[in-house]
């Protein structure tokens, strides 16, 4: 490992082969083999030999940090069930957990914790945390969708408490709409949640046009729900129309992004067909809206994704550009209907009618 003293220039990535004890067992979607995916893309592309980037070792997060998130009894409830052998958290998502899971979870906690500490500190420019479980259907006191603890609302809330910010962006990218971040920071001005998935009528049931936020929170929750089928153009015109003036709007002093994969046209869950080539063109902008307006103070923490061949190739490709790197992705281009785009696009107009009553869309 690099010398962690000389990085405020480098891009951190955050990672430990712990990640890999948390078991969900056969053929669950949510495998290791995703995480090996990505090392082994990292080092393809010898990204560990570069000066401008540094493989940093995640923490468990303690107790009081969890809570800063979650409940105990909802923690303890974890805890307890992983002592006992393991088992379900949630039966309707298929959210399990092995003895390690725990542990893990706090781990992977710790990493989110620690990427944004090093960031602010002026330890890292950025950094990607790849680790699991996911975090983002984590809400206060329940499991779902695979994730146990929130990640990326653990790192917002230490950006609050530790930090003293007050203005953090979570922008959630996973094909699925981030309902436990979305909860977490409902009535609160200091995160705007920003989320772009597929149609959540079948899970994980929000995330509709109409969720805005409440009270001091009002305006600060923004959900982009697309149709299913829907591909590169609809979401590109939603992430320019509507996301990226929101933000230039907002100024955050900070960027984090919910690094789900799992819009991708082979992704055996999602149900957009994104190209590798669309997640490029945002992380791109997402960088530079960094650049413009957090003083490039951003953490990417992984969400879904469940193509590891993708994850391969796309995570690796995200990391080079946080370098300041060329990155190239080739590939065909998923399908496109017509008829598909259009419901998108009348969303997308729903949705600035609905913000444009907080944001100057
Ligand atoms: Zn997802």
């Amino acid at each position: 490992m690099n010398e962690i003293g000389n990085c405020r220039s480098r891009t951190g990535i955050i990672f430990s082969e712990y990640f890999l004890l948390h078991r969900t067992g056969r053929n669950h979607p949510e495998s290791p083999a995703r995480l090996q995916a990505i090392i082994r893309g990292i080092k393809h592309l010898n990204l560990l030999k570069n000066k401008r980037c540094v493989l940093i070792k995640p923490r468990i997060a303690k107790l009081d940090e969890l809570e800063m998130v979650h409940s105990l009894r909802y923690i303890r409830a974890v805890r307890n069930l992983c002592n006992s052998g393991g088992g379900i958290l949630d039966e309707e998502t298929g959210t399990l957990v092995s003895p390690e899971s725990y542990a893990v979870a706090r781990l992977a906690a710790g990493g989110a914790i620690r990427a944004v500490d090093m960031v602010m500190e002026g330890k890292l420019r950025n950094a990607f945390v790849i680790s699991r479980p996911p975090g983002h259907h984590a809400s206060r006191a329940s499991a779902s969708g695979f994730c146990i603890f929130n990640n990326v609302a653990l790192a917002a809330k230490r950006l609050i408490d530790k930090f003293s910010l007050s203005r953090i962006l979570i922008l959630d990218v996973d094909v699925h709409h981030g309902n436990g971040t979305q909860e977490i920071f409902y009535d609160t001005d200091e995160v705007l949640y920003i989320s772009l998935h597929e149609d959540p009528s079948e899970f994980p049931r929000s995330g509709f046009i109409d969720e805005v936020g409440k009270g001091k929170g009002k305006g600060y929750t923004v959900n982009i729900p697309l149709p299913f089928g829907a591909s590169d153009p609809a979401y590109w015109k939603a992430f320019k129309s509507v996301v990226v003036p929101i933000v230039l709007c907002y100024k955050p002093e900070f960027i984090l992004v919910s690094a789900g994969f799992d819009g991708y046209f082979k992704d055996p869950i999602g149900e957009l067909l994104l190209s590798a080539s669309l997640y490029l063109k945002v992380f791109q902008v997402i960088i530079d809206l960094a650049h413009r307006l957090s003083g490039n103070r951003l953490v990417a923490v992984l969400e879904g994704g469940y193509c590891p061949s993708f994850l391969k190739k796309i995570v690796p490709a995200v990391l080079s550009r946080m370098m300041n790197m060329e990155a190239k992705v080739t590939e065909h281009r998923p399908r496109f209907s017509i008829t598909i785009h259009k419901i998108a696009e009348k969303i997308i107009k729903e949705v600035k009618e609905i913000q444009s009553r907080f944001w100057n869309l």
